[in-house]
């Protein structure tokens, strides 16, 4: 077992939190934020009624008539997003990014005293600086931290220690090893894997061939508890991404330039202050009738946070497609370098 142990935190109802920052009157009421025509994220009063999201807006307001929408606020979610990471990386000496809105980090405790610690200040600093309820989760490996934080949510703080961790090498529910898929743990349930400790009576090679060599190695080293414990930090972002809806609850349409301005304009503010510029940018198209997105991709020569150039680039992007109606835009700005280096380069 490793002597550190590995935190990890994780932001409750992300998207739905932001939106109420600015609308604690509707905090014990159900609210859920909306993208294009579909539930984002729900608080937790509006999952009690059962609201879920990625279900129809129109879906859930059956569900739950009292329901409030309210559309994402997408640039508001982004700032608080790069916030909390500028949070993560100030109260931990290493920071592994899972989402845009949870990390594990190693906060340089070694011992579980100093790890709890750390995981109350990391929550109440967020609470104050940043005004949205993250969970965090303390165990001896990722996989026991994130059990953890999944059990102290909402707006809570979970240790699993080593007595319960030596139960659960035997007794966690395989669906709840994150990163199996779906088929793989068909498989598993039908040679009667329901649970860790249920491995041990199926043949090596029997395993290997159900889910991989890959996977059946994680589940032997989960089963004898040396399963991965080390936070990789990343030494820089590599990309920043920003996404935008063309229509909403309560807001007038937009068309994909539009769409492609504000996101763009979001990524160069967001670059400039992390002090990094970009070499390249990707604009993923999601089609309003579903199917297959449409990527388009262009690299410069040189890396820069120009907006006008970005904007430029991604208007000739749009220009060469025929674009249909869409429901929704990406926009990733690729080959992040820091600034200095870049200007080093160009004097
Ligand atoms: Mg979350």
């Amino acid at each position: 077992m490793t002597a550190r142990p590995v935190l990890h935190a994780d932001a409750d109802a992300f998207f739905a939190s932001v939106a109420l920052r600015s609308r604690p009157e509707l905090a014990a009421v159900p609210v859920a934020v909306v993208a294009h025509v579909y539930i984002a994220s729900a608080n937790y009063p509006a999952r009690a009624r059962g609201v879920r999201s990625g279900s129809l807006a129109q879906d859930a307001l059956r569900q739950c008539p009292e329901l409030i929408l309210i559309d994402v606020p997408r640039a508001e979610v982004e700032d608080v997003g790069d916030a909390l990471f500028d949070i993560f990386h100030t109260s931990a000496t290493a920071v592994e990014p899972g989402s845009i809105e949870e990390a594990f980090l190693d906060v340089g405790a070694t011992d579980w005293a100093g790890a709890i610690d750390a995981g109350h200040a990391l929550r109440r600093r967020v609470a104050r600086e940043l005004g949205i309820p993250i969970s965090v989760g303390v165990g001896s490996t990722k996989l026991m931290a994130k059990l953890a934080s999944r059990r102290a949510k909402p707006d809570g703080l979970s240790v699993i220690d080593s007595g319960e961790e030596a139960g659960l090498r035997t007794t966690l529910p395989i669906t709840d090893v994150w990163g199996i898929g779906a088929t793989t743990l068909q498989r598993l349930h039908r040679i009667g894997v329901l649970r860790l400790g249920d491995v041990d009576g199926i043949p090596r090679n029997e395993l290997q061939h159900v889910c991989g060599t890959a996977m059946a190695r994680r589940l032997w080293r989960i089963r004898e508890g040396t399963d991965d414990a080390v936070v990789r930090p990343v030494e820089q972002r590599s990309s920043l991404t920003a996404e935008g809806s063309t229509a909403g609850y309560a807001r007038p349409d937009k068309t994909p330039t539009e769409l492609a301005e504000a996101c763009v304009e979001r990524l160069c503010k967001r670059a400039e202050r992390a002090g990094l510029a970009g070499t390249g940018i990707t604009l993923t198209l999601r089609p309003e009738t579903g199917g297959k997105a449409i990527v388009l991709k262009r690299t410069l020569v040189g890396a820069t946070t120009g907006r006008a150039t970005w904007l430029a680039v991604a208007a000739d992007l749009l220009a060469g497609e025929s674009v249909p109606r869409l429901a929704g835009m990406r926009v990733t700005l690729t080959g992040l370098l820091p600034l200095d280096r870049v200007q080093h380069t160009l004097f």
